[in-house]
């Protein structure tokens, strides 16, 4: 399976793209995560990539494209996966289709998470990191058991420098504008179903895997 994880900032790809590659074994493919360990590896273009995400703003369709398509022909992505905020406008998407259409491949389905605003911003607010692992946590929802430490290490946890009120009311209008064009894009290929976001992640997570059972 080929699968797009699309929705709004903090609609919880992360946390569903988890749980289906530990249920499914399909790999997460994050362009966010992917930029953002390009952004910390020093370098002259990591610095720039990483002031562009800082300010919530889209890195450069040639840059994540090249990423994307160096990453999604590996080995480990034979058994399928799941791309993670990517494709985020309408080039992007179709040239994935047409890096697909190359090797006779294809996205095989579009899950969309829907979340209205507020709950975005309160998500996003209260996000924690645990960087080595990718573990998120919610300083309310799902609260660390000491406070500011990962459960199983206790190593710090960070917050994204993107995810504060402002930046996460300009990385929606970007959504809203960009991204969301893609909605009727995938419509009307017939590989798009929409997941209502709101609930817990274990309900989520219930109705995704009634959507895969129903398209595998
Ligand atoms: P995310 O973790 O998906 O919220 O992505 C964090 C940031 O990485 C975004 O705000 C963008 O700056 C950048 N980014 C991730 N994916 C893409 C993409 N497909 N196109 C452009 N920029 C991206």
């Amino acid at each position: 399976m080929h699968i797009i994880l699309l929705g709004p900032p903090g609609s919880g790809k992360g946390t569903q793209a988890k749980n289906i590659a530990s249920e499914y074994g399909f790999v997460q493919l994050s362009t966010g995560d992917m930029l953002r360990a390009a952004g910390n590896s020093g370098s002259k273009l990591g610095l720039q990539l990483k002031a562009v995400m800082d300010e919530g703003k889209l890195v450069s369709d040639e840059i994540v494209i090249g990423i994307v398509q160096e990453r999604i022909f590996q080995n480990d992505c034979a058994a399928g996966y799941m791309l993670d905020g990517f494709p985020r406008n309408l080039l992007q998407a179709k040239k994935l289709d047409t890096m697909l259409a190359g090797q006779n491949q294809q996205i095989d389905l579009v899950i969309r998470l829907c979340v209205n605003d507020e709950v975005v911003v309160r998500r996003i607010a209260g996000r924690r990191f645990h960087v080595a692992s990718g573990r998120s946590y919610h300083v309310e929802f799902n609260p660390p058991e000491n406070e500011g430490k990962d459960d199983l290490t206790g190593e710090a946890l960070i917050q994204r420098a993107d995810d504060n009120e402002d930046i996460v009311k300009s990385r929606l209008n970007i959504y809203r504008e960009q991204t969301e064009p893609l909605v009727k894009y995938y419509e009307e290929k017939s590989i798009l179903v929409t997941i209502e976001g709101m609930g817990t992640p274990n309900e989520i997570f219930a109705k995704i895997k009634v959507a895969l059972a129903q398209h595998s």
